[in-house]
């Protein structure tokens, strides 16, 4: 049998408790890195579930600095002709509640490294760099204080660049350039998916809302949200009004200035009705030339007031349907307001009834000469 001295036994100890305080670290980095995991886990899952444009975008502003433990995270978005821009600010999107998100319309804004570029050429790298605000102005526009390094990660789709995922640190070691880009770039793939999935989301859901011809809405979006606003509107004890506005004599337009011509009447029409309106309330091409307006808070009074200026303004100038033709048009409407004394009747009746009664005085307005506004008033 050996003997151990006493000094290799102290060794031995000495050892031991090197190779359990080693062991204690591991354990502590692997729980770490196990819940970085699962944060992640659960911020992939949170934005994959995200349906529109402005959860998504809200989703990755919110969660990302504390997921990532960034103190800076901004997206720039690829948007050629702005028509990203246009449908959601149509949809409502409030882009004053994303201070974070701007949009550019050429690519070589985004800052990448392109060079010269072909099918083969593979995609850029992420950029990891010191902040330099002259540089990384247009993808901080709001830099924090002291921030120091950065990542500027491409986002793509099918080897396009749809924008750029911009990471900000005031650790100046966060993002060196030696830095291996895998984790970011595999967090702005997951990221460019989502965004490129919810904006077709969202552009197909306006399409299926608006009139192709006039760019208002549609006869299906206003059927659903006549219904909605009734429900509200009788919560609430507030009064809601239809316009249903139909061009005279269309049919002798469309005979003058032919049918491209008639198309831009409606188009300028639609603009004219507009113009008139307030943020609120919402407009619709019925169908041919007929349009529909639903005024929120506004009782028959007010609401015809609006339909007043509305028909002075389509008859007070021609409408230029090309640069040496031009149109005289005007307009009849009938203007009804919703019964608040019948709460007895079911919204989908009560939808019904409005849009009837406004049609009904669109019908007076055409029989006493057209050019003119009928408001319905119910036998009292
Ligand atoms: P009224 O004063 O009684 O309303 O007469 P009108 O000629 O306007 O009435 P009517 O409803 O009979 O005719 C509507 C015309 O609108 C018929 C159709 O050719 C035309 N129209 C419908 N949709 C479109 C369209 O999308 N573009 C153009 N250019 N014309 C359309
Ligand atoms: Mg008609
Ligand atoms: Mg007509």
């Amino acid at each position: 049998m050996t003997q151990i001295t006493t000094p290799e036994l102290a060794e031995l100890v000495a050892e031991n408790q090197a190779l359990r305080s080693r062991m204690a670290y591991l354990l502590e980095q692997a729980e770490r890195n196990h819940s970085i995991m699962m944060r992640h886990q659960a911020f992939d899952l949170e934005i994959v579930g995200s349906s529109t444009f402005p959860e998504l975008v809200g989703a990755i502003f919110r969660n990302l600095p504390i997921v990532s433990d960034l103190d800076a995270v901004t997206l720039t978005l690829m948007d050629e002709g702005a028509d990203i821009m246009t449908v959601m600010a149509k949809l409502g999107v409030d882009f004053a509640a994303f201070p974070d998100l701007t949009f550019v319309d050429n690519v070589e804004a985004l800052g990448f490294d392109l060079g010269r570029r072909n099918a083969y050429t593979p995609p850029p790298k992420p950029q990891l760099c010191m902040f330099d605000p002259a540089r990384h102005c247009h993808a901080f526009p709001d830099a924090p204080a002291r921030l120091q390094s950065v990542a500027l990660v491409p986002l793509l789709r099918n080897k396009r660049i749809i924008g750029s995922l911009n990471l900000g640190s005031v650790d100046p070691a966060r993002f060196t350039p030696s830095l291996g880009t895998d984790f970011v770039e595999h967090m702005a793939s997951i990221i460019a998916i989502c965004l490129e999935n919810v904006i077709s989301n969202e552009m197909l859901k306006y399409i299926g809302l608006t009139d192709s011809l006039t760019g208002v809405y549609n006869r299906r979006y206003l059927d659903r949200r006549l219904l909605e606003e009734i429900s509200r509107a009788r919560r609430q004890d507030y009064d809601i009004s239809v316009m249903y506005l139909d061009i005279d004599h269309f049919k002798r337009v469309n005979d003058t200035v032919g049918h491209h011509g008639g198309d831009e009447v409606l188009r300028e029409v639609a603009a004219r009705i507009k113009a008139e309106l307030r943020l609120s309330d919402a407009l619709a091409r019925f169908g041919g030339e007929e349009f529909v307006v639903l005024l929120i808070n506004a009782n028959l009074d007010s609401a015809s007031f609006v339909a007043e200026r509305i028909r002075a303004s389509i008859a007070a100038s021609m409408i230029e349907v090309s640069p040496s033709v031009r149109v005289s048009v005007t307009a009849s409407v009938g203007v009804a307001c919703l019964d608040r004394r019948d709460n007895g009747a079911t919204v989908d009746a009560a939808a019904a009834e409005l849009i009837a009664q406004a049609d009904s005085a669109l019908y007076q307005a055409k029989d006493s000469g057209r050019n003119r506004i009928v408001s319905f008033r119910p036998a009292a």
